[in-house]
């Protein structure tokens, strides 16, 4: 079933959905929707973060390209294959590399030659996404035709206000939605999303985001609380309690449920920033209408310079036990695992369909 027309004020009101059984009963709305609609399994996308090197200066990002306490890495594109063939050999059905923004040609033919060796080397059996920021419509198409098939870019906030305030000058929001249009172009799965509780954003921002993502036709989100970071401008003076983080929780999952609700047949992702939260945040993603995990697979070695921002979880595990880990947390809600399968969104089908 495609996305249903909620209002404006109707998602509001999902959003500021108030008292635990409320909350419970939203979740279960959501669950029964997702059920309808992609069913009951959790897809995994083995996510590498393979650089850290960033030429922006995103006022959130612990990985910033000011921030001088971070030590600045790049995995080598035989880690970065051996990492993804670790995946398949697990039957993880996806990968995700993800990096710090750069656009020069040497970056732009190394993440080509790395996607068209793990397309070739997992006998096309791997489904790539990439998340590795702006880039000219050209460089998308060589990734594309390198065999990636999806791609996340964030628009982090549909408020162009809030928008300007989180990013130095040089950032152009309609630079952001010119990409999410090339991607849809070229044929992309596209995936985008939001930070939620993000300081100066209220509820009608964040209904306003889900109406951006059905507006946009997009087939998968992916978001996630804002969570300070003691290095960044925004993070420097911000305290984080145990109460602030209980309520960011239950703001960010009453997104996911409302989001599933209103769209339907996308995927949503239940991201790692919920776990930093709660060490049952992605399971409690999974009970409000979310359906895909990132389990992290980089090497231990380069996880504690990928900190986006702080109380980042699985910083000292590797990635088997963050396997194992995740297998107990999916079965204790009671869902499936999809091994060997991509698990594309259905919403991508059905717009291809009417294209
Ligand atoms: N550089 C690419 C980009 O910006 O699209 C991909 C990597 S970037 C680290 C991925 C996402 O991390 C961003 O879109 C942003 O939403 C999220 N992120 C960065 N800092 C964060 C923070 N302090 N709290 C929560 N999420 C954060
Ligand atoms: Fe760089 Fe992405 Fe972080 Fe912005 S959010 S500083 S582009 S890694």
């Amino acid at each position: 079933m495609p996305s249903v027309d909620l209002s404006k004020q109707e998602i509001i009101a999902l959003l500021e959905t108030e008292g635990e059984r409320e909350l419970k009963d939203l979740c279960r709305r959501a669950y029964d929707v997702k059920m309808e609609n992609v069913g009951k399994k959790v897809y995994y996308r083995g996510l590498i973060e393979f650089s850290n090197v960033c030429k922006k200066n995103c006022y959130y990002c612990g990985i910033r390209r000011d921030n001088r306490n971070v030590s600045r890495y790049c995995m080598s594109e035989d880690e970065i294959v051996e990492a993804a063939l670790w995946a398949h050999g697990c039957g993880y059905g996806s990968v995700v590399l993800q990096s710090g923004e750069r656009s020069d040609a040497e970056f732009v033919d190394f993440v080509e030659r790395a996607v068209s060796r793990i397309k070739k080397e997992s006998g096309g059996e791997l489904g790539i996404t990439l998340s590795l920021g702006e880039q000219g419509r050209e460089t998308y198409e060589r990734w594309f035709k390198a065999g990636a098939h999806r791609y996340l870019i964030r628009i982090e906030t549909s408020n162009r206000e809030l928008y300007a305030k989180l990013h130095p000058e040089d950032h152009d929001f309609n630079a952001r939605l010119r990409c999410i249009e090339n991607l849809r172009d070229i044929g992309y799965q596209v995936g985008t999303g939001v930070m939620i509780g993000l300081p100066g954003q209220n509820v009608e921002d964040l209904a306003n985001d889900i109406l951006f993502f059905r507006d946009n036709d997009i087939d998968m989100i992916g978001m996630g609380p804002y969570i300070p970071h003691k290095d960044t401008p925004m993070g420097e003076s911000l305290k984080w309690g145990e109460k602030e983080k209980r309520t960011w929780l239950e703001l960010a999952l009453k997104m996911i449920a409302a989001t599933r609700i209103t769209l339907r047949d996308v995927n949503i992702a239940s991201t790692t920033a919920l776990q930093a939260l709660d060490p049952k945040g992605r399971e409690m993603g999974l009970e409000a209408g979310a359906n895909i995990i990132m389990p992290n697979i980089t090497a231990t070695k380069y996880r504690s310079q990928y900190k986006l921002y702080e109380d980042k979880p699985c910083m000292d595990e590797n990635s088997m036990m963050c396997r194992s880990c995740l297998e107990a947390r999916i079965d204790s809600v009671g869902e499936e695992i999809g091994y060997k399968e991509w698990g594309d969104s259905p919403h991508y089908f059905k717009r291809m369909k009417k294209e």
